[in-house]
């Protein structure tokens, strides 16, 4: 039987990149999905709600209509993000702000919105995703602070939501290959052929990250062989 027979799912950023292969990976394994975003790719599969993650009354619409045209809430992923990079002595307010709004402020209200669901119906599954760039990344005051905050996020919500079968986890990517790391191309003025192989050279296993390989271990993670997996941070980076 498929894994996620019988399950919804809710993906934030599920319109492209790492969002819209998480998308995929659960529809593929049986469940249902919904993508909420600003813009969706053709191919995005699944209920399309357009939603600002950084406004509540469209998250709060976002997870109600997943409930009523799905059945359910059983899994959250909120990929939704955005970069704003400059050095600090360049960042703007409006960088900063941008950047808290969209990861910090997003998470916090889908995270909401759907324990409000999972604790009343017997618990689910959320993942958050954090970067390596909680570790420290030159250009990235913003996103830095911001994705490590996602991981002390995780922390809190696994404790608070522990009790009602609601499993919180963080995936923390490295380089993959999106519209994302693109843009960082396009900032540095390298072709993102050259940034790819650049990154690849870093990288122990020797390649850069796809969207794919980000969906399966959040997969993994809402899977019940995660089912005592809690409060944890895992690093998805083709190395330490
Ligand atoms: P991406 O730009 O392809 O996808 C991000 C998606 O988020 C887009 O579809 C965008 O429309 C959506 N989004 C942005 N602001 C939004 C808002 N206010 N409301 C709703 N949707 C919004 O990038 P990606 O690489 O797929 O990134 C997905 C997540 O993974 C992000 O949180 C990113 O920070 C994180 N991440 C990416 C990498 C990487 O190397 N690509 C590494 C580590 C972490």
């Amino acid at each position: 039987m498929p894994r996620f027979e019988g399950k919804v799912a809710l993906v934030t950023g599920g319109g492209r990149g790492i969002g819209k292969a998480t998308v995929a990976r659960f529809a593929s394994e049986g469940a249902q999905v919904a993508a909420a975003d600003l813009a969706f790719d053709d191919d995005v599969d699944g209920l399309r709600l357009e939603t600002d993650v950084t406004q509540r009354a469209a998250v709060e619409a976002a997870v109600a209509r997943t409930v009523e045209e799905l059945g359910g809430l059983d899994i959250l992923v909120t990929c939704a993000g955005i970069i704003r990079d400059n050095l600090v002595h360049k960042m703007t307010d409006d960088d900063w702000e941008a950047v808290m709004a969209t990861h910090l402020r997003g998470t916090f209200l889908a995270t909401q919105a759907a324990q409000a669901h999972m604790t009343q119906h017997g618990g689910g599954k959320m993942v958050l995703i954090s970067s390596v760039s909680a570790l420290g990344n030159r250009g990235q005051l913003n996103y830095s602070a911001a994705k490590a905050g996602l991981q002390a996020m995780t922390k809190t919500l696994s404790i608070e939501l522990g009790r009602f079968n609601v499993n919180v986890n963080c995936v923390a990517p490295g380089f993959v290959s999106t519209a994302m790391t693109r843009q960082t191309a396009e900032r540095v003025g390298v072709p993102f052929e050259d940034f790819q192989k650049f990154a690849a050279e870093q990288t122990p296993l020797g390649r850069v990250g796809e969207p794919e390989d980000i969906a399966g271990v959040i997969a993994f993670l809402c899977s019940e062989d995660a089912s005592f997996v809690s409060g944890q941070v895992i690093y998805v980076r083709g190395g330490p």
